[in-house]
Protein backbone atom coordinates (compact mmCIF):
# COMPACT_ATOMS: atom_id res chain seq x y z
CA UNK A 1 0.00 0.00 0.00
CA UNK A 2 1.20 3.66 -0.87
CA UNK A 3 -0.18 6.01 1.57
CA UNK A 4 2.05 8.83 2.95
CA UNK A 5 -0.01 9.83 6.28
CA UNK A 6 0.56 13.68 7.10
CA UNK A 7 3.23 13.08 10.34
CA UNK A 8 0.76 14.37 13.14
CA UNK A 9 -1.85 11.88 11.57
CA UNK A 10 -3.09 10.70 15.24
CA UNK A 11 -1.90 13.95 17.06
CA UNK A 12 -4.28 14.10 20.40
CA UNK A 13 -5.27 10.31 19.43
CA UNK A 14 -6.03 7.62 22.39
CA UNK A 15 -5.14 4.53 21.14
CA UNK A 16 -5.28 0.99 23.04
CA UNK A 17 -3.11 -1.86 20.87
CA UNK A 18 -3.42 -5.68 22.22
CA UNK A 19 -0.72 -8.02 22.01
CA UNK A 20 1.89 -4.68 22.22
CA UNK A 21 5.00 -6.56 23.12
CA UNK A 22 5.97 -8.18 20.16
CA UNK A 23 5.39 -9.09 16.51
CA UNK A 24 2.92 -6.60 14.50
CA UNK A 25 1.50 -5.45 17.83
CA UNK A 26 4.71 -3.47 19.27
CA UNK A 27 5.39 -2.05 15.78
CA UNK A 28 1.85 -0.79 15.17
CA UNK A 29 2.29 0.59 19.12
CA UNK A 30 5.60 2.04 17.82
CA UNK A 31 4.04 3.46 14.64
CA UNK A 32 0.91 5.04 16.47
CA UNK A 33 3.16 6.97 18.88
CA UNK A 34 5.64 8.38 16.21
CA UNK A 35 2.67 9.71 14.62
CA UNK A 36 1.49 11.73 17.31
CA UNK A 37 -0.99 9.46 19.11
CA UNK A 38 -1.10 8.08 23.19
CA UNK A 39 -0.38 4.36 23.59
CA UNK A 40 -1.95 2.21 25.93
CA UNK A 41 -0.35 -1.41 25.77
CA UNK A 42 -2.19 -4.28 26.40
CA UNK A 43 -0.37 -7.66 26.78
CA UNK A 44 0.56 -10.66 29.40
CA UNK A 45 4.10 -9.30 29.89
CA UNK A 46 4.70 -6.17 31.86
CA UNK A 47 8.69 -6.75 31.11
CA UNK A 48 8.41 -6.76 27.53
CA UNK A 49 5.47 -4.02 27.59
CA UNK A 50 7.75 -1.62 29.89
CA UNK A 51 10.21 -1.97 27.28
CA UNK A 52 7.57 -0.83 24.12
CA UNK A 53 6.45 2.01 26.45
CA UNK A 54 10.16 3.20 27.18
CA UNK A 55 11.31 2.77 23.36
CA UNK A 56 8.15 5.09 22.81
CA UNK A 57 9.69 7.46 25.26
CA UNK A 58 13.08 7.71 24.35
CA UNK A 59 11.57 8.52 20.64
CA UNK A 60 9.89 11.07 22.01
CA UNK A 61 7.00 9.67 22.02
CA UNK A 62 3.92 10.51 24.33
CA UNK A 63 4.57 8.26 27.40
CA UNK A 64 2.45 5.25 27.25
CA UNK A 65 0.88 3.27 29.88
CA UNK A 66 0.97 -0.46 30.14
CA UNK A 67 -1.40 -2.34 31.67
CA UNK A 68 -1.66 -6.75 31.91
CA UNK A 69 -4.33 -8.91 30.43
CA UNK A 70 -4.14 -12.21 29.67
CA UNK A 71 -6.57 -13.07 27.22
CA UNK A 72 -6.55 -17.01 28.22
CA UNK A 73 -8.04 -16.36 31.57
CA UNK A 74 -9.74 -12.76 31.43
CA UNK A 75 -13.10 -12.25 32.37
CA UNK A 76 -16.09 -9.74 31.76
CA UNK A 77 -15.63 -8.57 35.14
CA UNK A 78 -11.41 -8.42 34.63
CA UNK A 79 -11.99 -7.02 31.40
CA UNK A 80 -14.60 -4.59 33.24
CA UNK A 81 -12.33 -3.37 35.71
CA UNK A 82 -9.99 -3.04 33.61
CA UNK A 83 -11.95 -0.08 31.28
CA UNK A 84 -12.66 1.22 34.76
CA UNK A 85 -8.81 1.49 35.56
CA UNK A 86 -8.23 3.02 31.65
CA UNK A 87 -11.14 5.18 32.74
CA UNK A 88 -9.43 6.90 35.44
CA UNK A 89 -6.18 8.24 33.49
CA UNK A 90 -8.28 8.74 29.62
CA UNK A 91 -11.70 10.35 29.10
CA UNK A 92 -12.02 8.62 25.76
CA UNK A 93 -10.66 6.08 23.34
CA UNK A 94 -10.30 7.25 20.08
CA UNK A 95 -8.48 3.78 18.16
CA UNK A 96 -8.66 0.11 19.59
CA UNK A 97 -6.40 -2.11 17.65
CA UNK A 98 -7.10 -5.80 18.64
CA UNK A 99 -3.66 -7.97 17.47
CA UNK A 100 -3.22 -10.31 20.09
CA UNK A 101 -3.39 -14.16 18.58
CA UNK A 102 -2.94 -17.55 19.10
CA UNK A 103 -1.95 -20.10 16.77
CA UNK A 104 -2.86 -23.08 17.87
CA UNK A 105 -2.11 -26.40 16.31
CA UNK A 106 -1.37 -26.56 12.47
CA UNK A 107 -2.65 -29.85 11.98
CA UNK A 108 -5.80 -31.50 10.71
CA UNK A 109 -9.45 -31.32 12.51
CA UNK A 110 -9.56 -35.26 13.49
CA UNK A 111 -6.16 -33.91 15.24
CA UNK A 112 -7.02 -30.98 16.87
CA UNK A 113 -6.46 -31.34 20.57
CA UNK A 114 -9.83 -29.88 21.92
CA UNK A 115 -8.07 -28.08 24.96
CA UNK A 116 -6.12 -26.36 22.44
CA UNK A 117 -8.91 -25.48 20.64
CA UNK A 118 -10.87 -23.95 23.69
CA UNK A 119 -6.98 -21.95 24.37
CA UNK A 120 -7.22 -20.30 20.92
CA UNK A 121 -10.93 -19.97 20.80
CA UNK A 122 -10.69 -18.39 24.32
CA UNK A 123 -7.63 -15.90 23.06
CA UNK A 124 -9.01 -14.84 19.46
CA UNK A 125 -13.14 -15.03 20.59
CA UNK A 126 -14.01 -14.95 23.98
CA UNK A 127 -11.35 -12.86 25.38
CA UNK A 128 -11.09 -10.05 22.57
CA UNK A 129 -14.93 -10.20 23.14
CA UNK A 130 -15.18 -9.52 26.60
CA UNK A 131 -12.62 -6.83 26.58
CA UNK A 132 -14.50 -4.94 23.15
CA UNK A 133 -17.42 -5.10 25.37
CA UNK A 134 -15.69 -3.02 28.36
CA UNK A 135 -13.76 -0.92 26.11
CA UNK A 136 -17.16 0.28 23.54
CA UNK A 137 -18.31 3.28 26.19
CA UNK A 138 -14.95 4.72 26.15
CA UNK A 139 -14.79 4.39 22.63
CA UNK A 140 -18.19 6.25 21.76
CA UNK A 141 -16.53 9.16 23.97
CA UNK A 142 -14.85 9.54 20.23
CA UNK A 143 -16.15 11.36 17.72
CA UNK A 144 -13.84 9.32 15.73
CA UNK A 145 -13.62 6.39 16.94
CA UNK A 146 -11.81 3.32 14.70
CA UNK A 147 -11.79 -0.34 16.08
CA UNK A 148 -10.02 -2.73 14.20
CA UNK A 149 -9.68 -6.48 14.46
CA UNK A 150 -7.28 -8.71 13.11
CA UNK A 151 -8.17 -11.60 10.76
CA UNK A 152 -6.57 -13.86 8.44
CA UNK A 153 -6.71 -15.25 5.01
CA UNK A 154 -7.55 -18.74 6.62
CA UNK A 155 -10.64 -16.67 8.21
CA UNK A 156 -11.76 -15.79 4.76
CA UNK A 157 -11.17 -18.96 2.97
CA UNK A 158 -10.63 -22.23 5.08
CA UNK A 159 -7.72 -24.39 4.46
CA UNK A 160 -6.65 -27.95 5.79
CA UNK A 161 -5.40 -27.94 8.79
CA UNK A 162 -5.65 -24.86 9.90
CA UNK A 163 -8.22 -25.80 12.61
CA UNK A 164 -9.03 -23.78 15.69
CA UNK A 165 -7.48 -20.78 13.93
CA UNK A 166 -9.21 -20.39 10.58
CA UNK A 167 -12.80 -21.23 12.98
CA UNK A 168 -11.53 -18.35 15.02
CA UNK A 169 -10.83 -15.85 12.13
CA UNK A 170 -14.08 -16.32 10.68
CA UNK A 171 -15.40 -15.52 13.81
CA UNK A 172 -13.38 -12.45 14.16
CA UNK A 173 -15.19 -10.90 10.63
CA UNK A 174 -17.95 -11.81 12.28
CA UNK A 175 -18.13 -9.83 14.95
CA UNK A 176 -16.51 -7.35 13.02
CA UNK A 177 -19.19 -7.38 10.62
CA UNK A 178 -22.15 -7.21 13.60
CA UNK A 179 -20.51 -4.66 15.51
CA UNK A 180 -20.09 -2.36 11.87
CA UNK A 181 -23.59 -2.42 11.39
CA UNK A 182 -24.52 -1.93 15.36
CA UNK A 183 -22.48 1.27 15.41
CA UNK A 184 -22.84 3.20 12.17
CA UNK A 185 -22.34 6.78 12.20
CA UNK A 186 -20.66 6.48 16.05
CA UNK A 187 -18.18 3.88 15.20
CA UNK A 188 -16.11 2.19 12.61
CA UNK A 189 -15.11 -1.16 12.54
CA UNK A 190 -12.62 -2.74 10.32
CA UNK A 191 -10.58 -5.74 9.74
CA UNK A 192 -7.25 -6.30 8.92
CA UNK A 193 -5.28 -9.50 7.18
CA UNK A 194 -1.57 -8.54 7.93
CA UNK A 195 -0.79 -11.37 5.20
CA UNK A 196 2.86 -13.52 6.17
CA UNK A 197 4.79 -11.17 8.60
CA UNK A 198 7.83 -11.73 9.86
CA UNK A 199 6.99 -12.91 13.47
CA UNK A 200 7.16 -15.60 16.30
CA UNK A 201 3.57 -16.70 14.97
CA UNK A 202 4.76 -17.01 11.42
CA UNK A 203 8.21 -18.77 12.04
CA UNK A 204 5.92 -21.50 14.17
CA UNK A 205 3.47 -21.81 11.32
CA UNK A 206 6.24 -22.08 8.77
CA UNK A 207 8.93 -23.60 10.35
CA UNK A 208 11.17 -24.15 7.52
CA UNK A 209 10.33 -20.98 5.72
CA UNK A 210 13.11 -18.51 5.30
CA UNK A 211 11.98 -14.98 7.10
CA UNK A 212 14.02 -12.92 5.15
CA UNK A 213 11.69 -13.99 2.21
CA UNK A 214 8.65 -12.10 4.75
CA UNK A 215 7.24 -8.56 4.84
CA UNK A 216 8.50 -7.04 8.16
CA UNK A 217 5.81 -6.16 10.77
CA UNK A 218 7.08 -1.95 9.95
CA UNK A 219 6.62 -2.83 6.36
CA UNK A 220 2.59 -3.49 6.70
CA UNK A 221 2.49 -0.37 8.87
CA UNK A 222 0.60 2.10 5.96
CA UNK A 223 -1.88 -0.10 6.41
CA UNK A 224 -2.46 0.49 9.99
CA UNK A 225 -1.76 3.87 10.05
CA UNK A 226 -4.77 4.98 6.99
CA UNK A 227 -6.93 2.37 9.05
CA UNK A 228 -6.86 3.95 12.42
CA UNK A 229 -6.56 7.69 11.03
CA UNK A 230 -9.43 10.07 9.41
CA UNK A 231 -7.80 9.27 6.10
CA UNK A 232 -10.07 6.19 6.19
CA UNK A 233 -12.56 7.54 8.07
CA UNK A 234 -16.16 6.59 5.80
CA UNK A 235 -14.76 2.61 6.15
CA UNK A 236 -16.80 0.20 8.09
CA UNK A 237 -17.56 -3.33 8.42
CA UNK A 238 -14.82 -4.01 5.38
CA UNK A 239 -11.55 -6.29 6.10
CA UNK A 240 -8.31 -5.44 4.44
CA UNK A 241 -5.04 -7.16 3.08
CA UNK A 242 -1.90 -5.47 4.43
CA UNK A 243 -0.11 -6.95 1.48
CA UNK A 244 -3.01 -7.05 -1.20
CA UNK A 245 -2.39 -9.54 -4.31
CA UNK A 246 -0.24 -11.98 -1.22
CA UNK A 247 -0.52 -15.66 -2.17
CA UNK A 248 -1.04 -17.37 1.26
CA UNK A 249 0.89 -19.82 2.29
CA UNK A 250 0.67 -23.50 2.69
CA UNK A 251 0.82 -25.14 5.95
CA UNK A 252 3.65 -27.52 6.59
P1 LIG B 1 3.23 -12.80 17.69
O1 LIG B 1 3.13 -14.19 18.20
O2 LIG B 1 4.55 -12.27 17.24
O3 LIG B 1 2.62 -11.77 18.75
C1 LIG B 1 1.39 -12.06 19.33
C2 LIG B 1 1.08 -11.04 20.39
O4 LIG B 1 -0.10 -11.46 21.07
C3 LIG B 1 2.18 -10.94 21.44
O5 LIG B 1 2.25 -9.63 21.92
C4 LIG B 1 1.68 -11.89 22.50
O6 LIG B 1 2.19 -11.66 23.80
C5 LIG B 1 0.19 -11.59 22.46
N1 LIG B 1 -0.58 -12.65 23.09
C6 LIG B 1 -0.58 -13.96 22.78
N2 LIG B 1 -1.36 -14.64 23.63
C7 LIG B 1 -1.85 -13.73 24.51
C8 LIG B 1 -2.68 -13.82 25.65
N3 LIG B 1 -3.14 -14.99 26.11
N4 LIG B 1 -3.00 -12.69 26.32
C9 LIG B 1 -2.51 -11.50 25.92
N5 LIG B 1 -1.69 -11.35 24.87
C10 LIG B 1 -1.36 -12.47 24.17
O7 LIG B 1 2.17 -12.74 16.51
P2 LIG B 1 2.01 -11.77 15.24
O8 LIG B 1 2.55 -10.43 15.55
O9 LIG B 1 2.47 -12.51 14.06
O10 LIG B 1 0.42 -11.73 15.13
C11 LIG B 1 -0.35 -10.59 15.42
C12 LIG B 1 -1.74 -10.81 14.86
O11 LIG B 1 -1.67 -10.96 13.44
C13 LIG B 1 -2.42 -12.09 15.37
O12 LIG B 1 -3.79 -11.82 15.59
C14 LIG B 1 -2.25 -13.07 14.22
O13 LIG B 1 -3.26 -14.04 14.22
C15 LIG B 1 -2.35 -12.14 13.03
N6 LIG B 1 -1.74 -12.63 11.79
C16 LIG B 1 -0.37 -12.76 11.70
C17 LIG B 1 0.21 -13.19 10.52
C18 LIG B 1 1.69 -13.34 10.37
O14 LIG B 1 2.14 -13.82 9.30
N7 LIG B 1 2.51 -12.96 11.34
C19 LIG B 1 -0.62 -13.51 9.34
C20 LIG B 1 -2.04 -13.36 9.55
C21 LIG B 1 -2.56 -12.93 10.73
P3 LIG B 1 3.66 -12.23 24.28
O15 LIG B 1 4.66 -11.18 23.85
O16 LIG B 1 3.53 -12.32 25.75
O17 LIG B 1 3.88 -13.54 23.60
Amino acid sequence: MHYQPQKNLLQQRIILVTGASDGIGREAALTYARYGANLILLGRNEEKLRDVAQEIEASGGAPARWYTLDLLTCTPTSCTELAQRIATHYPRLDGVLHNAGLLGEVRPMAEQDPAIWQQVMQVNINGTFFLTQALLPLLLQSDSGSLIFTSSSVGRQGRANWGAYAASKFATEGMMQVLAEEYQGRLRVNCINPGGTRTKMRASAFPTEDPQKLKTPADIMPLYLWLMGDDSRRKTGMTFDAQPGRKAGIAQ
